[in-house]
């Protein structure tokens, strides 16, 4: 497939095929749906739209820090009956990739209380890393004989955690020196979205402590990585990627984990890319210095517009 065939900005036409020749649909949140409390203007409406017409509806998320339920409440609150099993949150991720391999043994989680409640869900132990671990103010050296260390701990997680601490990260790469211990991180986001000049750091950055400390790599979950398509095929084993369309806002991760997935992909602008920065990777992917991967199939302004789109599509028809 040339570019030409690519990015290609959204019509009528296209929404009607979009709908007709497809019956999953899976949204990223932040920056497609909202700001968050910012809802975008048509976002529920488009949600309502898609089920009223039989479409299956994920929430596709690598935010580790909130539970299906959590997510199912927010969707709930701003006016679409969202289950908790539509959401394919991160925290719910790390679970079901920890018995998709039959783990059995304790973790410890740089993380925050989503993760404990996912993993205890699903009957995992958790042996610290939850919460403040922080060192005593006055203190200026480890003491390493008074630390505390479980001795049976087989998988070290790494999740975004406002509660990082240099005690967590020692932890964390002391466990990782045990040559058996499985190392998994919920993803590799490198920064949060955010929309003005404060730089909010995300998983990857506490990811990259960790990785550095251990000298190890870990599996990635979340998108673009694999992990998180292969937990929505376990748990709903007849969602097809050929009809199925992913609806992003950051390429990196949204995009690619469509395309790698043999999803359809659509991009919106009211998030991580501008239309000026998608025009500079698709003349990067014509030089052969990017990944096509990051180009989506089509691209609309915003969700609004795609349910605009449908909508008008049903008037010329009826
Ligand atoms: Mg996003």
């Amino acid at each position: 497939m040339s570019t030409k065939e690519l990015c290609i900005h959204l019509t009528e036409l296209h929404a009607k095929s979009l709908l007709n020749d497809n019956d999953t649909f899976l949204f990223d949140c932040d920056g497609v749906l909202w700001n968050f409390p910012d809802i975008f203007t048509g976002a529920v409406e488009l949600l309502n739209y898609l089920t009223e017409h039989g479409k299956r509806l994920f929430f596709v998320t690598n935010n580790s820090t909130k539970t299906q339920d959590d997510y199912a409440k927010r969707f709930n609150d701003i006016g679409y009956k969202a289950k908790p099993e539509q959401i394919i949150c991160s925290a719910w991720l790390t679970a079901q990739h920890l018995k998709s391999i039959n783990f059995k043994g304790k973790c410890y989680v740089v993380g925050m209380s989503s993760m404990k409640h996912e993993l205890e869900r699903e009957g995992f132990q958790i042996c610290g890393g939850i919460g403040p671990d922080p060192l005593a103010s006055d203190a200026n050296a480890i003491k390493t004989d008074k630390l505390e260390l479980d001795k049976d701990v087989d998988c070290v997680i790494s999740a975004l955690d406002l509660h990082i601490s240099y005690i967590k990260i020692l932890k964390a790469a002391t466990y990782l020196n045990r040559p058996n211990v499985l190392f998994l991180a919920t993803n590799d986001d490198a920064s949060l979205p955010q929309s003005d000049e404060i730089v909010m750091p995300g998983a990857g950055s506490i990811l990259a402590s960790v990785a550095a400390a251990s000298c190890r790599s870990p599996t990635i979950l979340g998108k673009p990585h694999r992990p998180m398509f292969d937990a929505i095929c376990l748990a709903f084993p007849d969602v097809d990627p050929k009809r199925t369309v992913m609806i992003g806002d950051r390429v990196e991760t949204d995009i690619a984990f469509g395309n790698r997935q043999g999803t359809k992909t659509l991009l919106v602008f009211t998030g991580a890319t501008s239309e000026k920065y998608l025009d500079t990777l698709k003349q990067q992917v014509e030089k052969h210095t990017t990944e096509r991967d990051l180009l989506p199939n089509f691209c609309v302004k915003d969700v609004g517009q795609f349910l605009q789109f449908l909508k008008s599509t049903e008037k010329s028809t009826s």
